[in-house]
């Protein structure tokens, strides 16, 4: 048998190690999850790290398969990369926020990730526009989270279609700053509304210098180029403090809350005193 790949799909091959085994196990069982109802989308709140307000919620997808139970979206995502499932997988995710997100008042917004592969979408910009318009929410409650890898295979593209979202009052966020590609002359060129600092610098902050320097360094990036940071993985009150005073202004991690399902009316209301 052939995946769609052209790949030979030898799932029992002994010299096959467990690990690629269940991998292609699980490319196989993901073909059609989205139609069968087996994606959910949880909500992480989003915070001001000042004043303590809920300012939105990231949707981050989750797969329950029907034998292994919910499977991490580090797992499934860069299969679905591969197999092109990411497609169908990108759009429900988008749908399906823009349909909890109407429901919210309308300062508050949703962020949604786009996977570098839907970049390669020859129709990405008609698809995303019709999920939105169809599902009627405001432009302007949507932020689509991009990685530097969405860009860098092809800049020119990358600095279009970028341009388009935000002619429609849709925001951008570059996420996972400071892994990977990250550079300054991107920041420069492409027009964020936001940038997100990896949770990974965060964590070091508290027993290395150099993580310290990183973050003074981002907050100091986004400060000159007026656009706002959000610190990722914050799970104490320390981190929220060292953040305040070094002038981060958004938050996001555990302390705030874990993600969950579509938030309540009460969930919606919910602010946290200044540290
Ligand atoms: P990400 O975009 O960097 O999302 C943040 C991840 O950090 C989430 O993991 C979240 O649950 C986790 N996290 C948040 N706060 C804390 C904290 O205080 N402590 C710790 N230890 N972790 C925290 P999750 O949900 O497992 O997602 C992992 C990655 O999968 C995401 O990283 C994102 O790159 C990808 N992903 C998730 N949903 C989607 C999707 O719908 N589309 C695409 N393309 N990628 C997705
Ligand atoms: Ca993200
Ligand atoms: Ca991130
Ligand atoms: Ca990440």
């Amino acid at each position: 048998a052939k995946d769609s790949l052209g790949q030979d799909l030898c799932l029992f091959d002994p010299a096959m190690d467990e690990d690629k085994r269940s991998r292609r196990q699980l490319a196989v069982d993901l073909r059609g999850a989205v139609e069968r109802g087996e994606m959910r989308l949880l909500f992480q709140p989003q915070h001001s790290l000042k004043s303590g307000a809920l300012i939105g919620y990231e949707a981050l997808a989750r797969w329950h398969h029907p034998v292994r139970g919910v499977v991490s979206p580090d797992i499934f995502i860069p299969i679905a990369e591969e197999t092109g499932e990411i497609f169908a997988i990108g759009e429900w995710v988008l749908s399906e926020a823009a349909r909890v997100a109407i429901h919210w008042p309308s300062h508050l917004k949703v962020a949604v990730n786009l996977s570098p592969v839907q970049f390669q979408q020859g129709d990405l910009l008609q698809r995303l526009i019709a999920v939105v318009l169809d599902a009627g929410v405001s432009t302007r409650q949507i932020e689509f989270e991009i990685t530097e890898s969405a860009i860098i295979a092809d800049r020119t593209k990358a600095l279009y279609i970028l341009r388009r979202i935000k002619a429609l009052g849709i925001s951008i966020a570059i996420d996972d700053f400071g892994t990977g590609h990250s550079s300054l002359d991107t920041l420069h060129a492409f027009p964020f509304d936001k940038i997100k600092i990896d949770r990974f610098f965060l964590r070091q902050a508290a027993t290395s210098s150099q993580a310290v320097a990183i973050v003074r360094a981002v907050l100091a990036l986004g400060k000159s180029l007026d656009i706002p940071v959000l610190a990722e993985g914050i799970e104490t009150e320390e981190q929220i403090a060292f953040l305040v005073a070094e002038g981060c202004e958004q938050g996001q991690g555990y302390y705030y809350g874990r993600p969950q399902n579509a938030p309540s009316r009460e969930d919606l209301g919910r602010a946290f005193p200044p540290p």
